[in-house]
């Protein structure tokens, strides 16, 4: 277990849905931005089904949750926001999506990959949604191995996105979490971007929800607030103090 306090150069967050990323990361996303790190949110759907107002269509909500995404990316600091425009309720880890992530690894070349959890229960009262579980098994599969892989997708690299191997992936909302971040500094941008959600929060004020869900994460380490995260390892990063102590 480790209270992490590695700060990336580039961050991919890889989500299924506007406001997945406020809900869960964007204290972690909130503070690297805040510390120098080039933070790219990619969001694959449009959450164009999240609604029961009547008249609304499917391409009218999408325009507004991509708005209320960008607005609540801007407010954490990330540098752009990538919307891959796939339909709410339907996401299934196909290889076309497997691709477009490749893409936009490759792209935006990473240190880390944040990603959701892509089992089917991580907790005791909750079945893990299936388009999260979706855009998780695919995150994963792009950065390992496809990423990495400069005959996976050739069309790619012959496009200019050639192989890129990843450092580590944090995978939020894992049971078996190991790395917790400290959010403190950073909770009430992460409650000011999720508040960017509009068409999803109506009156509803998450301050009580989101510091509660934080602080019960930030109790287990010992800070106020926290997010925590199962990292793996794919390339680790040496520092120069570190290569000094091992000798490497
Ligand atoms: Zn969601």
């Amino acid at each position: 277990m480790s209270s992490n306090g590695y700060i990336p150069e580039r961050a991919l967050f890889i989500y299924a849905h506007p406001d997945d990323i406020e809900f869960s990361v964007a204290g972690t996303a909130a503070k690297w931005a805040s510390l120098g790190c080039e933070v790219t949110y990619v969001v694959i759907t449009d959450g164009n089904a999240g609604s029961h107002e009547d008249g609304m269509t499917q391409e009218k909500l999408a325009a507004i949750r991509r708005a209320e995404q960008q607005a609540a990316a801007s407010t954490a600091g990330a540098r752009q926001c990538v919307f891959l425009g796939y339909d709410d309720g339907m996401l299934q880890p196909t290889l076309a999506l497997r691709k477009e992530l490749v893409r936009e690894i490759r792209r935006y070349q990473p240190n880390v990959v944040v990603c959701g959890d892509p089992t089917f229960y991580y907790s005791e009262t909750y079945v893990n949604h299936p388009d999260h579980r979706a855009a998780a098994v695919a995150a994963l599969e792009a950065v390992f191995p496809a990423a990495e892989m400069p005959l996976a997708f050739p069309d790619l690299a012959a496009a200019g996105f050639g192989p890129h191997k990843t450092n580590y992936v944090y995978i939020s909302h894992a049971h078996d979490a190991d790395t917790y971040i400290d959010t403190s500094e950073y909770i009430d941008v992460k409650i000011a971007a999720l508040r960017q959600h509009k068409s999803q929060l109506g009156d509803w004020d998450p301050t009580e929800r989101i510091k509660s869900w934080s602080a019960n994460t930030g109790k287990k380490v010992g800070f106020a607030y926290a997010e925590s995260f199962r990292r793996i390892t794919l390339k680790p990063i040496v520092t120069e103090s570190e290569a000094k102590e091992t000798g490497k």
